[in-house]
């Protein structure tokens, strides 16, 4: 099968209080030794991977615009070029509040397919307080760039439970969602992480009570449903045959390859990582070994992530046997009434099973 490949690019122009990923700011000399260590690394592993094929390709970040189109198109192409590519999905993260006039026509001709674009939220106060730079204007204005170039799989995040919001100003928000020409939404709930300047100042923070924010998360779902948009997994929703299928392989537990600082992989049944350090990637700091992957509680919890669930035929096809009767019966209490749909082949999670979608898969696959 093939893999998916992912590609860090940890630079941002300052960092906002609630991001935990890594990155550094943005500086021309570190992004110009940055980019050609990844250039090499990228050559060294398709060395080593050229019995794989690679079908998606996904750069993330930190802020993957920072660097600019040229560099971005320096990187795709060598990634293109030097793997055995037989996909058609190819994702770049993009910050709307950069320059999108250099930078989309560069990806349009380094052959992406899909972009997606941090938004987080079209209410000003809330972007504010989040510490985003963009304006829901730079967010119209990069959709339509992206179009004029030919990139129409477009996929906005957005963002719930964040300081200053309501029910009410969620749905600005999802009016501005159900007018954009997008195929795709990722919704995240704020989650306060150590080492983040939220995570400091947490017992000033005024968020939304716990009863309101999973109200907002029903209702987004709810809201973007009628519009169009079919949940897929417990936090993105898309357009019918707009998935993400870079995505997709991390939540059926497929192979994928991680480049850069912090970057994660899963191959050949084994999981590492590079650590969160840009200067020990440039100098050459090999993956830390993050033990074995893939077992069977492992699969269904990400299986369950998803709207189809846990399926017996993919266990089956993927471990040559049905998934255990006992997980089937747990499913089947009365306590998960509303919270599971279950049937003979499949057990998957509802709307509302999401919510407390953590305490119900240990309980069902940890027993
Ligand atoms: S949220 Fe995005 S732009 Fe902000 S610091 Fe994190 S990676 Fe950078």
């Amino acid at each position: 099968m093939s893999i998916g490949l992912y590609i860090h690019i940890p630079f941002c122009k300052g960092k906002c209080p609630y991001c935990d990923f890594y990155s550094v700011r943005t500086d021309e000399e570190l992004m110009n030794r940055y980019v050609a260590s990844l250039v090499a690394e990228i050559g060294d592993w398709a060395d080593e991977l050229f019995n794989k094929e690679v079908s998606t390709i996904y750069i993330g970040g930190g802020s993957p615009s920072q660097i600019g189109g040229i560099r971005l198109r320096r990187i795709i192409n060598a990634a293109k070029d030097n793997f055995n590519f037989v996909g058609n999905e190819i994702t770049v993260e993009l910050n709307p509040s950069d320059d999108m006039d250099e930078i989309l026509p560069e990806l349009a001709k380094a052959g992406v397919t899909r972009i997606s674009l941090g938004m987080q939220s079209a209410v000003d106060e809330e972007r504010k307080a989040l510490g985003r730079r963009a304006s829901a204007d730079d967010v119209k204005r990069a959709i339509e760039k992206a179009k004029d170039n030919s990139i129409t799989n477009i996929s906005l995040d957005l963002m719930i439970g964040v300081p200053k919001q309501s029910l009410e100003s969620l749905e600005q928000s999802l009016d501005f969602l159900k007018s954009a020409d997008i195929t795709h939404i990722s919704f995240y709930m704020l989650s306060i992480e150590e080492g983040t300047h939220f995570y400091d100042i947490s017992d000033k923070l005024v968020l939304p009570e716990e009863e309101d924010v999973c109200q907002m998360y029903e209702k987004t779902i709810e809201e973007l449903e009628k519009s169009g948009f079919k949940q897929y997994e417990i936090s993105n929703l898309a357009k019918e045959g707009f998935e993400s299928q870079h995505n997709l392989k991390y939540w059926h537990c497929e192979e994928y390859l991680g480049i850069g600082p912090s970057a994660h992989s899963f191959l050949d049944g084994k999981r590492f990582y590079y650590p969160r350090d840009i200067e020990l990637f440039i100098n050459g700091t090999k993956p830390i070994n993050d033990g074995n992957g893939g077992d069977f509680e492992e699969y269904a919890m990400l299986a369950l992530r998803l709207t189809e669930g846990l399926q017996n035929e993919r266990v089956i096809e993927r471990f040559g046997k049905a998934i255990d009767k006992k997980i089937f019966n747990r499913a089947k209490k009365k306590k998960f009434k509303g919270l599971l749909k279950v049937n003979d082949n499949s057990i998957a999670l509802t709307p509302k099973g999401f919510l407390v979608s953590n305490s119900i898969i240990s309980e069902l696959i940890e027993e």
